[in-house]
């Protein structure tokens, strides 16, 4: 497909976009497509959508319906009020709020039919308590931090952390947990780190069991455990990254590969695409320096377009120092200068015919070419996850919903 042929493909700007043509596209139909991969992954367990941080800038409501629709059955959030936002928009599923409020918040908290994590003294009397006074009983999934280091009781006060669980006669222990921090590693020290993780989370249950606070449901595995590391799904995983169509890996090893290819996880299909049109068209002469800076140099006469989002939109400064590029016209053009708050500069080369309002795709596909979040995330050091969680609410989500090819 030559460029002509992609600009006279170009899509009017969906019409609630408002008077900027930017926006996210969000497609359910991929997200329903990978909630079924991924629920035919986690089987017999559950597959649990993470939607925190709105769906990973998805839009969490769009796709928490979507994810139950493709076969999840569970939801996870990282706060209270993330997850009173689903069950205010009607969502019927358990939410699982993944870290552990404050104890002066619980009053607030309990109540809401919200599946807490507790792994604290405090937090699990205050959490008690509130639920008593508010005459429920809340389901509490404990977590046992078995190498992450960031939240979840250590292994050597765990026994004591479910005991005041279950002293409490308004929590019910529901579920033991833990989480990963390489499962998305490819070296052996990630393999085995995480091999013993696992191990050590199947000693925890041991121990409680033993002390006769069995735990109900065990869980581990987010989207890289789930698809690497089959003795990690267990009876849940908590998908983020891969249910927004992202493999978890920035590199497969050849033993993520076959775990990958056995569960079909290659086909999982990207939901979200940034999208934008030419706002205005210049002819700039050789030795013109756009943007602020001015350090990017034009060696010949060249066309440069100006494209209405900048970094309050998710496309870091450096994007441009690190030689990030867009597609227009079917073609990968760098940026002419620096990233600026509310624009950018693309160059399009010497006596290209870009006109305004030919499409602009940042993160998708444009004829032949395509643009990835992990390309992104290659160029700017990170993951796709900030990626995503870069694209600022200042850019409109438009959903869609494409069958695509199963
Ligand atoms: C965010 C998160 C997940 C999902 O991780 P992905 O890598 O996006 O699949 C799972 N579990 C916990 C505790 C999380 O915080």
């Amino acid at each position: 497909m030559n460029r002509s042929d992609v600009r006279r493909e170009a899509g009017a700007t969906p019409a609630h976009v408002g008077s900027r043509p930017v926006w996210a596209e969000i497609d359910l139909g991929a997200v329903r497509h990978n909630a079924s991969l991924l629920g035919r992954v986690a089987a017999p367990g559950a597959l649990c959508a993470v939607v925190k941080a709105d769906g990973y800038g998805h839009g969490a409501i769009a796709v928490a319906r979507a994810a139950l629709e493709g076969g999840a059955s569970w939801l996870a959030v990282a706060t209270p009020e993330e997850g009173v936002q689903l069950l205010d928009a009607g969502i019927a599923a358990p939410v699982l709020v993944l870290s552990e409020p404050p104890p002066e918040a619980m009053v607030d908290v309990v109540g809401r039919g919200l599946t807490l994590t507790l792994y604290s003294q405090r937090a699990i009397h205050a959490a008690g308590l509130a639920s008593t006074r508010a005459g429920v009983v809340t389901d509490v999934h404990v977590k046992v931090d078995t190498g992450m280091h960031r939240v979840g009781a250590a292994a050597a006060e765990l026994l004591e952390v479910v005991q005041a669980v279950v002293a409490e006669p308004s929590l019910r222990f529901a579920a033991l947990w833990t989480h990963f921090p390489v499962a998305d590693g490819v070296e052996d020290e990630d393999r085995s780190f995480t091999e013993a993780q696992i191990r050590s989370l199947g000693e925890a249950r041991d121990l409680l069991a033993r002390a006769g606070h069995a735990p109900p449901m065990l869980h581990a595995a987010n989207s890289a455990g789930a698809l690497a590391y089959p003795a990690a799904r267990l009876d849940m995983a908590r998908c983020g990254i891969a249910l927004y169509g992202v493999p978890p890996f920035p590199v497969v090893d050849p033993v993520v590969a076959r775990v990958m290819d056995g569960t079909g996880a290659r086909a999982l299909r990207p939901v979200l695409s940034l999208r934008a049109k030419v706002t205005l068209v210049r002819r700039l002469d050789a030795h013109e320096r756009p943007s602020y800076g001015r350090l990017y140099g034009l060696e010949a006469p060249s066309t440069v377009a100006t494209v209405p989002l900048g970094y309050a939109d998710g496309v870091p400064r450096r994007y441009f120092t690190l030689g990030g590029t867009v597609l227009v016209g079917g073609r990968r053009r760098p940026l002419a200068g620096m990233v600026t708050m509310d624009q950018i500069v693309v160059d399009c080369g010497p006596g290209d015919d870009v006109a305004v309002g030919d499409d602009v795709v940042l993160i998708g596909e444009q004829g032949s070419e395509s643009l990835t979040a992990p390309q992104w995330a290659e160029v700017l050091g990170t993951i796709s996850h900030e990626v995503f969680c870069g694209i600022g609410p200042r850019v409109p989500r438009v959903v869609v919903d494409r069958e695509g090819q199963g």
